[in-house]
């Protein structure tokens, strides 16, 4: 008998045993067992039972140009073949990190020049905290060594990009390190009350500039947000939050670091949110969409603030991976890049199916058991309440958002559910009959969730 032959319970046996999966309880893993993917293509995943599902998470926010796209499977092969591996250490580089970095340079916005690589989200974050505290101290300043970042803010799970983002439960276990501070989020939603939107940009900035006055200017180094929180619950930000938010890092003289890895490469109908939003960040963080998710790859676009100072008196900066700038992540981040480009991606979540899902999401606002929609390019929330006069919030967080999620999944489409939140973030080759059938989908899970909790 070939491990082929297995059963999914035989499967989920052998998973369950030894794997201990990210972000999972493993009671719950040993007890249920896991859902088995076998294999996917264009925008399906399917499982070892035979499902189909329609993945309207573009895997973990990042597989952008969809499943099976050959041109990045032989982008690999052909490097693997050619040069699979070889150190960045030590005065060496190669031919596909050197193009990749002009074309990176080209794209992010004016002055973010240079870059750095490493293998995920967390590393690239690890970086920039590392980068931005040695920019203070060879200015002559040391002391600036606070990065104040926001509740429900995701900057990865090593221990200092945990810290520095803004989800309790992950401070609680072994991340809550010195020197991060966190501020409230522009969480409309939540926050807004009856504020106008010019109000409430205003006043959410404003608990920046007071968190700084507390800390110190002379103590604070960088202030880091995504431009849409996306783990966070796709929270996106009134006009003129950032615009507010980066006057207030010029006048005391602190970085502004802009976490692109999921608002990166055409989710927002731009190359990046940044130049949606008309933002000038002194350091960017890249990952997922990066590579499509086909291989592990980050980024950090250094400005030119921050490199010609390493550049001018940095001596050498002890820091780096095995993998940083591997040469198979960046052939298959160039074909990628190509593509994005060839088909039009970025232009099409702009003009065409970025408001299409808007327009297509815009009446479950009326649904009985939702209090909100917001989409921003290809990225949308539907926020579940109890009731919708006030509106009236669930007393406990999340499990609507478990039941509603499990009822998606189970209708054929994948969403996930941060609190009470549902969650959409497809590929940008999604086309309308995918946003239709995805609208579909939801809002049958809407329904059953609805009768389920008696509502
Ligand atoms: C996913 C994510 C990270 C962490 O990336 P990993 O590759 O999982 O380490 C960091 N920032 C944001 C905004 C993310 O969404």
């Amino acid at each position: 008998m070939t491990l082929e032959d297995l059963s999914t319970g035989e499967w989920q046996a052998l998973d369950s045993a030894h794997h201990m999966a990210p972000f999972t309880d493993y009671a719950e893993q040993r007890r249920h067992g896991a859902r088995i993917i076998t294999h996917a293509d264009g925008h399906y995943i399917h499982d070892s039972e035979g499902n189909r599902i329609l993945d309207g998470m573009a895997g973990l926010w990042c597989v952008n140009v969809g499943y099976g796209r050959q041109e990045l499977v032989e982008a690999a092969a052909r490097q693997m073949t050619e040069l699979p591996y070889y150190n960045n250490f030590f005065k060496t580089s190669n031919r596909p990190i050197a193009e990749l970095s002009a074309r990176l340079a080209a794209i992010t916005p004016d002055g973010l020049n240079n870059v750095f690589y490493a293998n995920s989200g967390s590393e690239a974050n690890d970086t920039i905290i590392r980068m931005v505290r040695h920019f203070w101290a060879l200015e002559g300043r040391p002391e600036k060594r606070v990065i104040i970042g926001r509740d429900y803010g995701y900057h990865g799970s090593t221990v200092m990009a945990a810290s520095m983002g803004g989800m309790s439960g992950m401070h609680e276990q072994a991340a809550h390190e010195a020197d991060f501070e966190h501020i409230r989020p522009p969480y409309g939603f939540v926050y807004q009350g009856n504020q106008d939107e010019a109000a409430f940009a205003a006043n959410a900035a404003s608990w920046l500039a007071e968190r700084i006055d507390e800390v110190g200017a002379d103590r604070v180094a960088a202030f880091i947000a995504e431009p849409v929180q996306g783990a966070g619950g796709v929270i996106i930000p009134p006009q003129g939050y950032f615009d507010h938010i980066q006057e207030i890092c010029r006048q005391h003289d602190i970085l502004f670091i802009a976490d692109e890895v999921i608002t990166g490469f055409g989710r927002t109908g731009e190359w990046f949110a940044s130049q949606t939003m008309g933002l000038q960040p002194d350091m960017m963080t890249l990952a997922k969409g990066l590579t499509s998710g086909y291989v592990p790859m980050s980024a950090v676009m250094v400005g030119d603030r921050v490199a010609n100072r390493l550049i001018a008196d940095g001596g050498e900066f002890y820091h780096g991976f095995t993998y940083s700038g591997h040469p198979v992540a960046a052939a298959v981040a160039l074909a990628n890049l190509d593509l994005i480009e060839r088909e039009g991606l970025i232009e099409r979540v702009r003009t065409d199916t970025g408001p299409y899902l808007a327009a297509a999401l815009a009446p479950l606002a009326d649904h009985r058991i939702v209090g909100e929609v917001r989409t921003f390019g290809m990225l949308a929330a539907i926020e579940l309440v109890k009731s919708g006069d006030g509106p009236e919030m669930f007393a406990d967080t999340g499990a609507a958002g478990v039941i509603c999620r499990d009822h998606a999944i189970a209708g054929g489409l994948m969403m996930r559910a941060v609190r009470d939140a549902m969650i959409l973030s497809p590929p940008l080759t999604f086309g309308r009959n995918d946003i239709d059938a995805t609208v579909n989908m939801v809002a049958a899970a809407l329904d059953a969730t609805a009768d389920e909790l008696g509502l």
